[in-house]
């Protein structure tokens, strides 16, 4: 069976011992949240994933969304969960209290959405697509949308989607065809657009759609594209529901994984829709959205890890089979438990190497996040914003990837048993492959690493990431009892740098250079990203061995050697393979594949 604790320890590692998360309380506006505060928020949403949405996660697995008519169904207990959810104002958490939210960080979301990701992929859309439409509307809608809309959505009451995806275009939005007529001070929206995210659903009363459509004089392409609020039921009189709208939903798709997780055709018959922000501004609107969704995605990827982690780790400890090598350790016993063997050992170490670097620097970013919307100095926030803007597609990728890996290791620990139903880790896969794919498939994060955030602002989102390597590697290098971890981080921040020169000098003379590199490219950057947090993690570590939780910071100091030593060598080839260049890959004409 799967089995999960909240990494709450580590939590603490990453907020106060390896960052200043003290920091954040200092922010105007943040002033509540202290360490002690988090602390115990944390704790509180560890409770409710661990004993509210864990137990639902198999067998929503197993029931699905039921269709009929139009009515979407979510499994038996998802309604009792989402309401809990809302009663302990877990919507609210990091919104703002002029709407009813509790203004928490950001950071502290990040935790919760690996929690509940690890917990219940599935029921954790729901909110998560909510809280991306009540990022679009804080962000762009106007004043009267915000009064009427955001309230809603800070409660739970009411939920959102993201429309986008139509049957002819996913990653080419431009493509879009559904339409936006001028109506009586509002707009009529017509068209269809698929896979959407908890577009119906029996969880709220009423669901607000974020639609991207054309108007009539809209240039071709994205430049074209305006948002539209589309809701289910039109707000009445006195705020609450009113006249049913245009919008249905057509099926539900069945799928490989977040099976209780609705995903719709939505139709749009003449449906009355209101314009967020500027016309034609849809993309722009859209983007502040995709960005913290994407965020959102990253720790999907990381949450699912985690659980894969823990599940295989108890699993290793206690299945019997075969002598470790060195001589039987568990003398009393037929056989040795699993996690003596060293090929164990291996896939346990990289599971545990991946998430707890991806658990650093989602908190590293999760701090900028914060520090860009809340620091008083202008520069501050500007930097802060370079930060997270360069570090979004390597974090949507390099966790999703690595959180689909990690559960396939998972599985391959526990052999057959893994590969059952009836154990769950079979389902942390399924669940694991979509993250890889929505929200701008991997492939696409990359093009936006290569193609947009390095040459952005002259290369000075890249230098957000590379002067403060640079200072710790400076700070650091000499001193011997570090160098095991500094030297090889630096020598793969070597690798990163003479790969940023080839891909920006090839690029330049030809853009497909650039899109051949692209996701190698965003793989070493990661890597180098990951090296620069288990050196950071080590140097934390190394002066407390001899504390009461020596346990802890052993562990922490074995894994950073395990990730120098076997794990971030991959950066070699990464560079091998880049340097290759586009030829290989494009010297095939397409009618011989
Ligand atoms: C379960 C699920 C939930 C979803 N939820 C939502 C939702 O809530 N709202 C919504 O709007 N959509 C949603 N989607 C849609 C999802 O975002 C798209 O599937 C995704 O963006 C990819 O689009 P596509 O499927 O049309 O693939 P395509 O765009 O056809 O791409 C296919 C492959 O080609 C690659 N590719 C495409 N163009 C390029 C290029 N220029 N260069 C290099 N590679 C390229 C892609 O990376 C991908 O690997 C969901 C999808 C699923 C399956």
């Amino acid at each position: 069976m799967t089995t999960y604790k909240a990494p709450l320890r580590d939590y603490r590692f990453v907020l106060e011992e390896l960052f200043d998360g003290a920091a954040l309380a200092r922010l105007p506006g943040y002033e509540e949240a202290t360490a002690d505060t988090i602390r115990a928020v944390l704790e509180e949403g560890a409770r409710l994933c661990e004993e509210v949405l864990f137990p639902l996660n198999r067998p929503g697995d197993e029931e699905g969304c039921a269709y009929e008519n139009g009515v979407v169904r979510t499994p038996k207990g998802f309604k009792e969960a989402y309401r809990t959810f809302c009663a302990g104002g877990w919507t609210a958490l990091a919104c703002d209290p002029a709407y009813g939210g509790q203004g928490l960080p950001h950071t502290v979301n990040f935790c919760l959405e690996e929690m509940i990701s690890s917990t219940n992929l599935s029921f954790g859309m729901y909110p998560g697509l909510s809280h991306g439409a009540y990022r679009a509307l804080l962000l762009h809608g106007s004043d009267e949308q915000k009064q009427r809309y955001l309230p809603r959505l800070v409660d739970g009451s009411w939920s959102g989607t993201m429309c986008l995806t139509e049957p002819h275009c996913g990653t080419d939005l431009g493509l879009i065809r559904t339409r936006a007529e001028p109506a009586e001070g509002a707009y009529k929206i017509s068209g269809t657009k698929i896979f959407i995210s908890a577009g119906e659903h029996d969880l709220t009363e009423n669901i607000l759609h974020l639609v991207l459509a054309r108007l009539p004089d809209a240039p071709a392409g994205t430049r074209g594209i305006s948002l539209f609020l589309v809701p289910k039921f039109l707000p009445g009189a006195d705020g609450g529901i009113g006249a049913r709208n245009g919008v249905r939903c057509g099926s539900i798709e069945h799928k490989m994984g977040i099976k209780a997780s609705a995903t719709c055709v939505m139709n749009f018959d003449e449906a009355t829709g209101f314009l967020v922000g500027k016309p034609h501004g849809g993309m722009r609107a859209m983007f502040s959205m995709m960005n913290s969704a994407r965020l959102g995605v990253a720790l999907q990827g990381l949450g699912l890890g985690e659980t894969a982690y823990q599940s295989a780790r108890a699993y290793a400890a206690e299945r019997l089979q075969g002598r470790s090598l060195s001589g039987p350790k568990a003398k009393d016993k037929p056989a040795d438990p699993l996690i003596v063997h060293p090929d164990i050992r291996r896939m346990l170490l990289i599971m545990k190497a991946q998430n707890e670097a991806a658990r650093a620097l989602a908190a590293w970013i999760g701090i900028h996040i914060d520090i860009a919307e809340k620091h008083p100095d202008p520069a501050e926030r500007e930097a802060a914003e370079d930060l997270v803007a360069l570090m979004t597609p390597i974090l949507k990728s390099q966790f999703t990837d690595g959180g689909f890996a990690v559960a396939n290791l998972g599985v391959q620990i526990m052999g057959g048993h893994g590969y059952i139903r009836e154990q769950g880790m079979e389902q942390l896969v399924r669940d694991a492959r979509i993250t890889q794919i929505y929200e701008g498939a991997n492939g696409i994060q990359a093009l936006d690493l290569v193609g947009r955030k390095l040459p952005m602002h002259n290369g000075r989102l890249l230098r957000r990431f590379f002067h403060p390597a640079e200072r710790f590697i400076a700070a650091h290098k000499d001193d011997p009892a570090l160098q095991e971890f500094v030297l090889p981080f630096a020598k793969a921040f070597g690798k990163l740098q003479q790969a940023t020169v080839l891909v920006a000098q090839r690029g330049m003379r030809d853009p497909e250079e650039a899109g051949a590199a692209a996701s190698d490219y965003l793989r070493l950057f990661a890597l180098t990203a990951f090296a620069f947090m288990w050196a950071r993690m080590a140097t934390v570590s190394l002066p407390k061995l001899g504390g009461d939780e020596a346990w802890f910071y052993k562990g922490k100091l074995a894994t950073a050697r395990f990730f120098m030593n076997r794990m971030l060598p991959e950066t070699s080839s990464l560079l091998t393979i880049i340097s290759a260049g586009a030829k290989p890959l494009m010297a095939l004409e397409a009618e011989a594949f």
